[in-house]
């Protein structure tokens, strides 16, 4: 009987894949590896026995908007909303837009949740190739694409995922210029790279910036942020559902942005350890070519992929394979880096 009811592009959709690591060494999801001194987690704990659980949570937490202004610089006169994680806000986006004859454009190989929520929520999705061998956009491309869908959405995301390069700002503003609908710049890796769009948002009325806290460190709360201007976002707000944040992500991430110096530490470290990685890599014999990184992941061409992949696991060592997901990632493997003990138990596993 689901047959008859459930929409046939969902039908065609394949479910979200996620690994279960077992006891692996976990560099397959860009997580933060990094875990905290005992006494702040005591602090914490502090904090949460006095979170209200009979309550419902506050409907737009002030305090909490207020942090996440400050840690990631909106600029004053721009509105923000919070979602549960930043995936839910690519879902309001395209709630808020949908319906048939409508399209949602993205460079592609991208963040594969803007594939699946526009086809969730109904959207055409366009996806236009990205150029071979930089992953840098191809602009004419871009350009008439978005002439002929008229996209309502465009995402960009700055670093891109899973290439992990920044694309050239002129050629993201050029986009900007010439879309119709909104440009969400999603700036998922921004603690890892070195530039950002927050600055310009309200030169241009269709800008519109997306971050997360959960390449920072912050993962397991579910907590992502879209600031841009009121015309936008106060239509969005319509959308989203009332709760969506629960009272233990807010008081968590209070407690975390206030410490805002501890996950800055702990990324500045993992961009350091990037350059080791991505040199090491480059020298071992089944690895052809790796590209640089402004993210917290690096991105892999090898001899063999699914055979590399299978070795690794066989070792320990979980990573993501994106060999047949898209025809430029051929034989591509894509590993988060760690710990600097992570990433030698990665090289370990390699050879
Ligand atoms: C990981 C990732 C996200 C998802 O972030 P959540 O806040 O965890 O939902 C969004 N965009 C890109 C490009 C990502 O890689």
């Amino acid at each position: 009987m689901s047959k008859k009811w459930i929409r046939p592009q969902i039908q065609e959709l394949a479910a979200y894949h996620v690994s279960e690591p077992g006891n692996a060494v976990k560099l397959d999801a860009m997580e933060n590896p990094y875990t905290w001194d005992e006494a702040v987690t005591d602090a914490l704990l502090k904090v949460l026995r006095k979170v209200p659980l009979n309550r419902y949570p506050h409907p737009s937490p002030p305090v909490l908007k207020q942090l996440l202004r400050e840690t990631m610089q909106v600029p004053q006169d721009m509105r923000i909303i919070l979602g549960n994680g930043s995936d839910e806000i690519i879902q309001m986006l395209a709630l808020a837009v949908g319906g048939e004859n409508r399209s949602l454009l993205a460079p592609e190989p991208g963040f594969v949740m803007y594939r699946m929520l526009s086809l969730a929520s109904g959207l055409n999705y366009v996806g236009v190739p990205l150029r071979a061998p930089d992953f840098a956009l191809d602009l004419p491309a871009m350009l008439a694409a978005i002439e002929q869908y008229q996209p309502a959405l465009v995402f960009i995301a700055y670093p891109n995922n899973p290439t992990g390069n920044l694309f050239k700002r002129e050629e993201v503003e050029e986009i900007i210029r010439a879309a119709p609908g909104a440009v969400v710049v999603d700036e998922a890796y921004c603690a890892f790279a070195g530039d950002s769009f927050m600055p310009m948002l309200g030169q241009y009325d269709n800008l519109l910036v997306m971050r997360t806290v959960s390449k920072i460190g912050l993962a397991g709360l579910r907590l992502g942020m879209l600031a841009g201007p009121a015309a936008w976002l106060d239509e969005l707000d319509k959308v989203r559902l009332p709760y969506n944040i629960n009272s233990l992500t807010q008081a968590c991430a209070e407690f975390a942005l206030r410490r805002y110096d501890m996950l800055s530490a702990q990324t500045a470290k993992i961009r350091a350890d990037r350059s080791r990685l991505f040199e090491a890599l480059q020298k071992l014999p089944d690895v052809l070519k790796v590209w640089p990184s402004e993210a917290n992941f690096l991105l892999l061409r090898v001899t063999d992929a699914p055979q590399v992949f299978a070795r690794l696991k066989q070792n320990g060592v979980l990573i993501k394979s994106l060999h047949g997901s898209h025809p430029l990632l051929e034989h591509c493997l894509r590993v988060t880096v760690g710990t600097a003990e992570e990433n030698r138990l990665l090289l370990e596993a390699f050879a």
